[in-house]
């Protein structure tokens, strides 16, 4: 049987076999070419599921980090009873114990890439798995159930014979795929350019219903000290969540937190993921922005609701619009084993240009019970229950794990801000939210002699002090518009020959095109109203 040759997943594949209304391979030659995203090692030719961010990818990073924090840690929103709630921060080290992750379940948890079959409910090492592909002879896609179906999973050894009958089972006619009625030989180890939801689970009866592989020990490991043996092996943290629970006696015992109350933490997390792909989406190394939510078991419910709904408000605030957004709750199978006893998990998804009309996720809220202070309580010997000061009664408290990724958050930011416009010389803006957006405006001086450059110098030196603001002074007026519409800046002020005459300059908009003059001197206060009515606190 012959081998596909292993092969990277790339943008183009994906993009290839959904329609998509923004072209995700020109978002990534965007990215590159403006300097918000790289692929890491670029110059050895990269390194699969890992990138690195440029000079706009680390401000609109850092911007929407900042935003996170904010809404979560400085000021976050109010609770049921009209007065603020309570979260404070950590920044957890990225190696722990690694008895952490055996009480986490992390260790033993994954240690195979499995795939899972939503149908049959089933699961199959995802590496033990070959694919037919099904090639009809006349060109066409073959359907199962309305669906179409580009391959038919098997377990590796499986016979002809046995795919054969598979192939009469489903109702496929060998006549289709081979002119002298023989089986084709057309099994593969691998089908990456084949999306999932057109590949028959090996004992499925449509396609669709295989889940992506879930990661065996997912976890990177590494050694602790000189020697590298079983006794000091350790893991880079999957996930930030962890760090939080470790810490919780601790921030408890050492602030004046009271249940109900938040932990909060942004940081790195490494996934060995079996197939990263989608730009990035689904990396190996990535950041996450997670918050526990510390409550009564009673009021766990009433919590969930109510940051379901302020994480939705969270990302809309930010840019992400109405349509491109949906909360929704997770099947009973797709629960994990602790949130089968709560209250369940929603996820907010987010339309990337990828999963079009699809949605994929971009943050998860789950109701984690008290498994994780519970196990670790458990595993470590301390205990680690909560004595309500009133009440004197003594409990484990459930958590709310509002669990977002920075990185994804990112993509969801570029993908929604990439407008095309073929009406404008750079044939495409970032309409970025102003809150989010890298530079938050532009200083132009129209030509590089004259006052032009001193005042727009002197104009900087003012607003850079509040604003990351750009001084661009070389290049003819149209090409540095272009380039301020292309990495999103909302606002370009330009210093013309009036300038010196009556101190005025001209603010160009950058969704309308738009430009108006307005005084030198109020500029610092054109920017604080419209950042301002941009983040809604005016
Ligand atoms: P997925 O189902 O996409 O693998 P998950 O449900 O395992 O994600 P969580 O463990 O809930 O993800 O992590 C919280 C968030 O972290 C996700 O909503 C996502 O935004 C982000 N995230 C998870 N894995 C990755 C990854 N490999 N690359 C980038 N971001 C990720």
């Amino acid at each position: 049987m012959p081998q596909a040759p292993q092969k990277q997943q790339t943008m183009t594949d994906q993009t290839a076999t959904t329609p998509a209304t923004k072209d995700m391979k020109e978002i990534v030659a965007l990215c590159k070419r403006r300097g918000f995203v790289f692929p890491a090692s670029d110059i050895y030719g990269g390194l699969n599921g890992f990138w690195d961010f440029g000079p706009l990818g680390v401000e609109l990073k850092n911007n929407l980090r900042d935003l996170w924090w904010k809404a979560m840690v400085t000021t976050p929103p109010l609770g049921p009873d009209g007065a603020p709630v309570e979260i404070v921060g950590v920044d957890s080290a990225i190696i722990q114990n690694p008895k952490a992750w055996v009480a986490s379940g992390h260790v033993g948890g994954f240690s195979d890439p499995m795939v899972d079959d939503r149908e049959t409910k089933l699961r199959y090492r995802a590496d033990h798995l070959n694919y037919f592909f099904l090639r009809p002879l006349d060109g066409g896609i073959i359907k199962i159930n309305g669906k179409p179906a580009k391959a038919l999973a098997f377990v590796e050894g499986t016979s002809n014979q046995d795919i054969e009958k598979r192939l009469k089972k489903l109702g496929i006619n060998l006549k289709f795929l081979s002119q002298d009625g023989k089986l084709p030989d057309l099994m593969f180890s691998s089908a990456e350019d084949i999306p999932l939801s057109e590949i028959v689970g090996p004992d499925a009866s449509e396609p669709g219903t295989l889940t992506e592989p879930k990661q065996f020990n997912l976890m990177f490991h590494t050694f602790v000290g000189a020697t590298a043996g079983d006794d000091n092996k350790a893991y880079l943290r999957p996930e930030t969540a962890q760090g939080i629970f470790l810490n919780f006696k601790n921030v408890v015992d050492s602030s004046r937190v009271r249940v109900p109350f938040g932990i909060a933490q942004i940081g790195k997390a490494f996934r060995n993921e079996v197939t990263p792909r989608n730009f990035i989406f689904r990396s190996r190394e990535f950041e996450q922005m997670e918050m526990e939510w510390f409550c009564h078991p009673n009021e766990a419910k009433m919590w969930r609701d109510f940051w379901f709904a302020e994480r939705v408000k969270f990302w809309k605030a930010i840019g992400l619009s109405d349509d491109s957004l949906q909360l929704r709750d997770h099947d009973r199978d797709e629960l994990s084993h602790y949130a089968k006893e709560g209250y369940g998990t929603a996820d907010i998804e987010y339309k990337f240009p990828f999963t079009a009309p699809g949605f994929g996720e971009l943050e998860g809220i789950a109701h984690r019970c008290d498994f994780d202070l519970k196990q670790h309580q458990e595993h470590s010997g301390t205990k680690l229950e909560y004595m309500d000061p009133v009440t004197n009664e003594r409990f484990i408290p459930h958590v709310i794990e509002p669990a977002a990724g920075l990185t994804r958050g990112v993509l969801a930011l570029l993908c929604e801000a990439y407008t095309p416009d073929a009406a404008r010389p750079s044939g495409v803006y970032l309409n970025f939210h102003p809150s989010v957006a890298p530079k938050k405006a532009a200083i132009l001086p129209l030509t590089a002699k004259d006052q032009h450059p001193v005042i727009a110098t002197k104009l900087y030196m003012e607003l850079r002090e509040q604003y990351n603001v750009d001084l661009d002074i070389k290049q003819n007026i149209g090409k540095r518009y272009a380039r301020q519409d292309e990495i999103g800046t909302p606002f370009c002020f330009t210093i013309d020959d009036q300038t010196s005459a009556d101190q005025t300059l001209t603010v160009r908009h950058r969704n309308t095109m738009k430009q108006d003059r307005i005084g030198l001197d109020h500029v610092a206060d054109y920017m604080r109203k419209n950042m301002l009515l941009a983040t809604g606190r005016a």
